[in-house]
């Protein structure tokens, strides 16, 4: 079988071309053309021998995921499902802004968690995505959008806020990190990579060492029965914990906060009791809060707090001088908001027939 080079970092890159008996500067060189120039065909790649694009033609293939469908919202929010093979498929979310193109990409198939809000969650856990489906996630946005006036692709940042818990798939997460943060590949800085974990305690510290990135943490109770309810992980990894390693990963954080995203449950976390409770469960952390207004889906019994809740919310911890944003929901008439994105493929192939659509609405 032919190696997929989008499953390598610069490292590992290099070691597979000495194993084919090749220099390092043509790991980097290969890589500038995947990444930079957006090539997926060895034979474009003019500067290279002649002699190394056919072995590598041989040997190797930059396999994109393939796209079963893209829809566009009325906002520009576009959101592409990936088939990643055995009836999965996965999602991944383009938000376009006045200042920044921000992709949201996914890491699992499907999500072990369970959390009770979410869509992902439903689902139940399919399997790890490879860091060709997760950096070729970002591959194929950039490609599908195309470079800027200025000759540049439009994504300045990625956020892992998808479908799956990144730290669960740690080792292809970390290596994607790398990829998105590699001058020769897409040149991310830190500080415009966000992880989104639901409270992995001890891949957060492994994160911190071996690739520290902006970290966003999913609180969305601000206490332990609550949040024992509604992020069943956190039965194992209590607040407590959770905020102790919050505190050891600003240590060597790109930033110098951690994101505290919170869902608002109608009449679930939402009170101004909840938003107390929360500032004083925070007090010590460094922190900016974002509060995402809950997106339904089918089979959930929750609802979206009201906007005045959200708003009485919001006020509580800005007066306790927390930064807190709220989420504008985006591209949600094409089911792209947080915590809707499920891919499921089985229902879709039925629609289309299996071949890629592109729905404007
Ligand atoms: N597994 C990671 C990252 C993916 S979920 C995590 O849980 O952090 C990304 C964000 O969307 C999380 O904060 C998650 O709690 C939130 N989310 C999930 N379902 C949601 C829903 N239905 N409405 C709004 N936000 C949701
Ligand atoms: Fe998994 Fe995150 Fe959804 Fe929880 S919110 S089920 S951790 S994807």
């Amino acid at each position: 079988m032919k190696q997929n080079l989008l499953d390598f970092d610069a490292h590992g890159l290099t070691t597979y071309f000495a194993e084919i008996g090749e220099k390092p500067f043509r790991a980097k060189q290969v890589m500038r053309w995947m990444y930079k120039e957006g090539e997926s065909d060895f034979a474009a790649m003019t500067d290279i021998a002649v002699s190394l694009r056919d072995k590598l033609m041989q040997k190797a293939s930059i396999d994109t995921p393939t796209i079963m469908r893209e829809e566009l919202s009325d906002d520009g929010t576009r959101k592409w499902l990936l088939d990643v093979g055995t009836g999965n498929a996965v999602e991944a979310v383009y938000i376009p802004e006045a200042t920044r193109g921000t992709l949201c990409i996914s890491s699992q198939a499907g999500c072990a968690l369970d959390c009770s809000f979410c869509s992902t969650g439903k689902q139940g856990f399919n399997r790890n995505l490879s860091v060709a489906e997760i950096v070729g996630q970002l591959w194929w946005a950039n490609h599908q959008l195309g470079k800027n006036a200025e000759g540049n692709w439009p994504i300045s940042n990625v956020v892992m806020m998808g479908m799956g818990e990144p730290l669960l798939n740690f080792d292809n997460t970390v290596t994607a990190l790398r990829v998105m943060l590699d001058d020769h590949a897409y040149g991310l800085s830190r500080r415009r990579v966000t992880v989104s974990t639901s409270g992995v305690v001890p891949a957060m510290d492994r994160l911190r060492e071996e690739c520290p990135v902006a970290l966003a943490v999913s609180l969305h109770a601000p206490n332990d029965k609550l949040r024992d309810e509604l992020v069943p992980i956190n039965q194992k990894y209590p607040l407590k914990e959770l905020l102790a390693a919050c505190m050891r990963y600003l240590e060597k954080a790109p930033r110098d906060f951690i994101t505290f995203e919170y869902v608002m449950l109608d009449g679930v976390n939402d009170t101004v009791q909840h938003a107390h409770e929360l500032v004083r469960l925070v007090r010590d952390v460094p922190c900016k809060f974002n509060l995402i207004p809950f997106n339904p889906f089918p089979q959930t019994h929750y609802q979206r707090s009201r906007p005045d809740a959200i708003a009485r919310f919001r006020d509580v911890l800005m007066q306790a001088n927390i930064v807190t944003t709220t989420r504008k929901t985006r591209g949600d008439d094409i089911a792209a908001a947080c915590g809707q994105l499920a891919g499921q493929v089985q229902d879709k192939t039925k629609r289309t027939g299996q071949r890629p659509v592109v729905l404007h609405r």
